[in-house]
């Protein structure tokens, strides 16, 4: 199995075509998403997840209830957002594919 490095030109390849195929990754940078994940976490501090096992881990991501599937409404609706710890957060990725 090939490794690529971060800056290898097939890495970059990868990002730019999965950009272009998967244009709401770039939401994740915009100033809507910034504010909603800002007020999530200062309102929600600790996993949700680990909540549900009796557990107090600290939030380090802001998740999508309902996977947005590309639907800005859904995506910056606040009440469908939810903290996550990064096991959480990795646990979901690879159960509902990257950053739903
Ligand atoms: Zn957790």
């Amino acid at each position: 199995m090939p490794s690529y490095g971060t800056n290898s030109a097939a890495y970059r390849a990868q990002r730019q075509r999965a950009e272009r195929e998967q244009p709401w990754r770039t939401w994740y940078k915009s100033p809507t998403w910034k504010a909603i994940k800002r007020h999530r976490l200062a309102q929600e501090p600790s996993c949700r997840d680990c909540a549900q096992d009796g557990r107090t881990v600290v939030a380090v991501h802001v998740d999508h209830v309902e996977p947005h599937l590309g639907e800005w409404s859904l995506f910056t609706k606040y009440e469908n957002t939810r903290s996550l710890c990064a096991r959480h957060r990795n646990l979901r990725r690879r159960g509902w594919g990257p950053d739903c």
